[in-house]
């Protein structure tokens, strides 16, 4: 059957070739315990984490680029896809973090037909995922974790190809902050929390999405601002990106947060922008 899933809609034939997402059926390219996400969602440490094959935007300098642009890791069932939820709980996850997995809703709505989780599952996604494909999945999701990458639709094109992610992305993220918010000893448990990554170079787009976020979510609601950005993928076309964010730069962005009145901002030092930080993937 033709997918026309993601705001690409590229009517892929799914169960004959991959789609412009890169993939066919569920691609999980690693399943563990995840160590570094933010504090706010596994306070021990301990985050059920699902990193899915394949992706829909196509950034330059994707952090996890090995999985994005390539289905590599492990094809599995929806029935397969609950019992990982199930592992993942017995050993121990505070959560169930479902990372990219924007094109494989429908799919993960029937995993959780099998297996339905007992903490909270997030939804850990770019954004860039339409709000009909998010009411699919909304049922079975606790957090919404979605990126806010660009303001300008021009850098957007630039740096992922898709010129309508900011409007797509602000969308989505409209939709997601109905989710009621239920914070538990320390944990995010229900609702909604923002990352956006700095670029650096870029701090003027970063304040520009801050003043969006301002008018569209509540200023209480936690705000993730990464510095974790390494300079790697196919950056060769754009110089700027070829160095780290500084701490200036840094700071001009967190600092605009605040000017906004956002109360619950989880920041990252320097050292953070590692490639040690970056999942194994053929472990
Ligand atoms: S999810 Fe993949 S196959 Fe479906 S429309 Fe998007 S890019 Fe195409």
């Amino acid at each position: 059957m033709k997918c026309f899933l993601c705001p690409v809609k590229c009517g892929t034939d799914r169960e004959l070739r991959a789609g412009a997402c890169g993939v066919r059926g569920i691609t999980v390219a690693k399943a563990y315990l995840h160590p570094f996400e933010e504090p706010f969602l596994s306070p021990h440490g301990k985050s059920g984490t699902v990193f899915f094959s394949g992706c829909s935007l196509r950034c330059v300098f994707c952090q996890n680029f090995e999985v994005s642009r390539a289905a590599k890791g492990k094809e599995v069932s929806p029935r397969e896809l609950g019992t990982i939820f199930r592992d993942l709980e017995d050993m121990g996850a505070e959560n169930i973090d479902l990372v990219t997995a924007d094109h494989f809703i429908p799919q993960l709505a029937e995993a959780f037909s099998y297996f339905r989780p007992h903490v909270p599952v997030i939804f850990n996604s770019g954004g860039y995922v339409t709000e009909e494909a998010l009411s699919l999945i909304d049922p079975f999701i606790d957090v919404y974790l979605p990126d806010f990458k660009f303001f300008s639709p021009l850098l957007a094109e630039k740096f992922t190809g898709r010129k309508d992610y900011p409007a797509v992305a602000e969308a989505a993220i409209r939709f997601m902050a109905k989710k009621p918010s239920v914070f538990e000893n320390g944990q995010l448990k229900g609702g909604l929390a923002v990352r956006h990554l700095v670029l650096p170079a870029h701090t003027e787009d970063s304040k520009r999405v801050l003043d969006v976020l301002s008018k569209t979510i509540p200023r209480s609601a936690p705000l993730s601002l990464m510095r974790q950005y390494t300079p790697m993928g196919d950056i060769g076309a754009f110089p700027e990106l070829a160095r780290r964010v500084t701490d200036r730069e840094y700071e001009k962005v967190v600092n605009y947060a605040l000017s906004l009145g956002f109360s619950d901002i989880y920041t990252q030092d320097a050292a953070s922008a590692e490639p040690s930080f970056i999942p194994n993937w053929d472990e």
